[in-house]
Parts: C-alpha cells; sequence; structure tokens
C-alpha cells in the first residue's frame, strides 16, 4: 500500500489531473443537479469546461515537474470557468504548485502539506470556513486524512472527503450562491464539496495504480 514517503512526479500528477477530468465528465449530471437544488445548475458543466480546458493545456505543454503540472492546471481552471468554482479550483491548484516549488520529485508527505497551502488559499479567497457548506467541507478533511499518514493514507483521504461532502447536506450555506436559500439551503448536498470528493478520489486511485 502506498505511503507517505513513496514520490510522485509530473506523470503521476498529470494521470491525477486527467482521471479527474473523466470523472467531471462522468459525473458531470450529477453535479449540475446538486447544484440546481441549492444554486443555478451550471457546477457540472463549469468544471467540464475547465477540466476540458486543462487536459488539452497539458497535452499541448507537457511540463516537466509536479508543480509545473498544477500550476498550468489551476490558470486553466481559472480562466475557462465563469463561475466562482473557476477561481476556487484554480487558487487550489495554482498554489498547491507553488507551494511544490520545482522538484522534478515530490514525495506524498510534500503533496500532504502543498495541498494544506492550497486549501488555505480557497478559504482565504472565498472568505469561507469550515461548516460554511462548501468544497472546504471536503478537502480540509481530505488533506488533514492524507498529512495524518496513516497505513492507507490517500484511501483515508477518499473516505474523508466523501464523509465530508455527505456531511454538508445538513448544513446551512452561509457562503456562495446557495448562501442566498437560508434555511432552504439544508438537506442538500454541496455540489462543490462532491466535486473536491471526485478530485481526492481520482488521486487516490491514480496513486495505488501507479503502485
Ligand atoms: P457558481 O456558484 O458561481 O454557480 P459553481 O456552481 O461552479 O459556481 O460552484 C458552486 C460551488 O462553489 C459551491 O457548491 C461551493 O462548494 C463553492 N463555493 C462557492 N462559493 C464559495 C466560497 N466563498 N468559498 C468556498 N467555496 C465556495
Ligand atoms: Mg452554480
Amino acid at each position: 500500500m502506498t505511503d507517505l514517503t513513496d514520490e510522485l512526479d509530473a506523470g503521476t500528477v498529470f494521470r491525477w489531473l486527467t482521471a479527474a477530468a473523466a470523472s467531471v465528465e462522468r459525473e458531470a449530471d450529477v453535479l449540475t443537479e446538486l447544484d440546481s437544488a441549492i444554486g443555478d445548475a451550471d457546477h457540472g458543466s463549469n468544471l467540464h469546461r475547465g477540466f476540458s480546458a486543462v487536459v488539452t493545456a497539458l497535452g499541448k505543454e507537457s511540463p516537466g515537474t509536479p508543480g509545473a503540472v498544477l500550476v498550468l492546471s489551476g490558470r486553466q481552471l481559472v480562466s475557462s470557468v465563469g463561475g466562482a468554482s473557476g477561481p476556487l479550483y484554480g487558487t487550489l491548484l495554482r498554489r498547491t504548485g507553488k507551494a511544490l516549488g520545482e522538484a522534478e520529485r515530490v514525495t506524498g508527505g510534500q503533496l500532504a502539506e502543498a495541498l494544506r497551502v492550497g486549501v488555505d488559499a480557497v478559504a482565504q479567497l472565498g472568505g469561507a470556513a469550515r461548516e460554511d457548506k462548501t468544497m472546504l467541507d471536503a478537502l480540509y478533511p481530505a488533506v488533514e486524512a492524507l498529512a495524518a499518514a496513516g497505513p492507507d493514507p490517500y484511501g483515508a483521504a477518499r473516505t474523508a472527503a466523501d464523509d465530508g461532502a455527505q456531511a454538508t447536506i445538513p448544513m446551512l450555506a452561509r457562503k456562495g450562491r446557495a448562501s442566498y436559500l437560508g434555511e432552504r439551503s439544508i438537506g442538500h448536498k454541496d455540489p462543490g464539496a462532491a466535486s473536491s470528493a471526485l478530485l481526492i478520489t481520482a488521486l487516490a486511485e491514480v496513486v495505488v495504480a501507479d503502485e
């Protein structure tokens, strides 16, 4: 089983984001359905557009380090997605990538630390905290589970992200469009938390497949 001393290179991160793009495409209708309950029914199409741009850009430029793959991908998300999620996911990937620096290979431990920097940057950009019913409710538990470095850190991160997304159902939205609904936002899963769980699942699957 993969532990956090195992290294990732640009190819691993490329496969992670490509797998995330495939998963977003597969689940686009589900994400849009979630957004139709508490938003404006565009989360699936927003992310599908954004991650398609990521895959195209990575295919053209093939950056040589994990950090550069993430920074390029983040830029694509910012520039191709009109909704709130574009700048937020773009910031996550860009800031995670910057935190990794220029190393050709990074350990899982370094990725965990960098993701933490990226998630903090999302919180700062959006002014959101935990339990505001946003993507942060999947991302924070995921990076914490990864950093805890247990026997199956990537599997634990995936479970934590899924559980975190599920836990948004009873929450009252305090940020983003869903917050306009007040009490009526209760009882629905947050679309951004659901897509964040897809992103973390893609990481877990790719890292294990690379072993
Ligand atoms: P929009 O809300 O502009 O239509 P999307 O539908 O693509 O954008 O994305 C909505 C998701 O973005 C929400 O489900 C939530 O997870 C996330 N989100 C919105 N605002 C914030 C914020 N201020 N901080 C963190 N996440 C946010
Ligand atoms: Mg929306």
